[in-house]
């Protein structure tokens, strides 16, 4: 999700990379659980981010949008996003104790809390969005063990191809002057890249296999 903001209003003002010490350490998150409630529809799943809760709780797609996923418009685009529950309007993965029920197949969003990513010119930085935890006297920790993911290099050629595609996308939602081009379009996004489950192994390289093909289909 785009945000247009100021850098200098949500963020310490640097960019870092994977090898950078952030202040981001919170001790394990003990007895908070403030970032997986009251999130409305801001945590939107990637491709990476469906098959991963796919392969965890063994569930399709459709069978996740039953109950713990829901689609809405992002920039113009239909996308997943984790669904919010209960008076507390907490996110549908949340147990009675305040933990994240799938922690080891969470979201990319998850991981890299309360990391934003800043993308300019074809590839991407990480910012430390300075409002969003509400632990005091965080530590600093390496930003590659911090996201805790691996394979590292590819799921950040990954996050960057699918940044880049989707913004391509959006550009062509703008232009395209029929309802129907558009409805055609997200359902491309849809059924190519969440509804076409992926093999348990070399998802990245099944991604963007499809991601090829369907650039060259739609010439962007
Ligand atoms: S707000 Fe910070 S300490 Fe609280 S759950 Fe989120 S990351 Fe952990
Ligand atoms: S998936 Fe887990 S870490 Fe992410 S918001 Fe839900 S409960 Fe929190």
């Amino acid at each position: 999700m785009i945000r247009n903001c100021k850098l200098e209003e949500i963020s310490d003002g640097r960019f870092y990379g994977l090898q950078d010490m952030v202040k981001v350490g919170c001790g394990d998150c003990k007895g908070c659980s403030a970032c997986c409630q009251g999130m409305g529809k801001s945590l939107v799943l990637d491709p990476l981010d469906i098959h991963r809760l796919s392969v965890r709780l063994q569930r399709s797609f459709e069978e996740l949008l039953s109950d713990t996923v829901e689609l809405n418009l992002v920039d113009g685009v239909i996308l997943p996003n984790l669904r919010m529950v209960g008076e507390k309007e907490q996110c549908v993965f949340l147990n009675e104790e305040g933990r994240c029920k799938i922690h080891s197949h969470r979201p990319g969003f998850c991981r890299i809390f309360p990391l934003g990513r800043y993308y300019e010119e074809g590839s991407f930085s990480y910012i430390l969005q300075v409002n969003e935890c509400v632990k005091s006297n965080k530590t600093k920790v390496k930003l590659s063990k911090w996201i805790d993911t691996p394979d590292l290099g590819k799921n950040q050629e990954f996050v960057n191809n699918w940044h880049y595609f989707l913004k391509d996308i959006q550009k062509k939602m703008v232009e395209a002057k029929e309802d129907q081009v558009r409805k055609q379009l997200s359902m491309v996004v849809l059924q190519l890249f969440y509804l076409a489950p992926y093999g348990q192994e070399h998802f990245y390289e099944e991604f963007q296999e499809r991601l090829t093909k369907v650039k060259e289909q739609l010439s962007c």
